[in-house]
């Protein structure tokens, strides 16, 4: 769902290019872009499973459809309510492809979670925990619970009770208690398997359900923590009319990035959450001001 804006939602009545009432249905359809090189126009096709966005199609009684509506996946519920209401109005039949998928929402749309749940106001059930969700990922149909425990490729496996495999030419090898192995391979197509291959040499394909079983396996990731820490910055003498006057005139002479972004694991995040201002001379602090910046919080 990357590649078109979740809120896009564009209607295109102009095209219609009969009065309404020679058209026969209307259609809600996933769809992907295809664009070639060298190709102005854009090129889609219908795919319900995994779509780049979504289209509402109307289709005249000669056979030929148009498009008049297309929607981001945030934006798919205005979508179906739109076509449910022209359905109506112009008593064509409604066929919605979309009802009944899965799809991915990706994590960067995470950050409109209520958006999420206005779309799925249907209940899920995921295909592992199997508790009822109102989000549901991929083709897979996983709570966001479920989707986080599985690993990435590189993730270290530790079978916790060993296991007999055997190899191509039928010889058993026994991967021992505690053995370690790495996830070097995922394979959406065949159940979303893991390829996990072991110390010994040994490669065991593990189901999403056998892998997150925490009696057989423990699956340990791999992190990158980013720490948020607060340090104090001090701009001296700085000459204005107010306190406030004083906080700008200091944020512009001071270079954060120059100051604290001093490499690749040190970075100034863009985030200053509050100022005091001290007055000189002023030695028992009376009119220190402190003052809470406008930030927002982005946990
Ligand atoms: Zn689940």
């Amino acid at each position: 769902m990357s590649q078109v804006d979740s809120n896009l939602f564009d209607t295109y009545p102009e095209l219609l290019s009969y009065p309404q009432c020679q058209y026969s249905d209307i259609e809600i359809q996933g769809v992907v872009e295809i664009n070639s090189d060298g190709q102005t126009e854009t090129q889609c096709q219908i795919d319900d499973e995994n779509p780049h966005f979504f289209s509402v199609y109307i289709r005249h009684k000669d056979g030929c459809s148009e498009v008049i509506a297309d929607a981001g996946l945030s934006k798919l519920n205005v979508l179906r309510e739109f076509s449910q209401r022209l359905a109506d109005r112009h008593q064509w039949r409604y066929k919605d492809y979309t009802l009944g998928q899965a799809y991915w929402l990706d994590v960067s749309q995470m950050a409109g979670h209520l958006e999420a749940h206005a779309l799925n106001q249907k209940t899920w059930f995921c295909r592992l925990c199997k508790q009822p969700t109102k989000l549901i990922f991929g083709t897979l149909s996983l709570c966001q619970q479920c989707l986080g425990l599985l690993p990435h490729i590189g993730t270290k496996i530790i079978s916790i009770q060993g296991k007999m495999s055997e190899t191509t030419n039928a010889v058993d090898i026994l991967t021992v208690n505690n053995s370690e192995g790495v996830v070097d391979g995922i394979f959406p197509e065949q159940e979303n398997c893991f390829s996990v291959v072991f110390q010994n040499g040994v490669t065991q394909f593990l189901s999403p359900r056998e892998i997150t079983d925490t009696h057989n396996y423990r699956i340990i990731k791999k992190h990158d923590v980013h720490c948020y820490v607060v340090v104090r910055v001090s701009a001296r003498g700085i000459e204005a009319e107010s306190h406030q006057a004083a906080i700008e005139k200091a944020e512009a002479a001071l270079d954060f990035h120059a100051m604290l972004s001093t490499g690749a694991d040190m970075e100034y995040a863009e985030i200053v959450i509050g100022h005091t201002v001290d007055e000189l001379g002023d030695e028992n602090y009376l009119n220190t001001g402190h003052y809470k910046a406008q930030y927002a919080p982005f946990f």
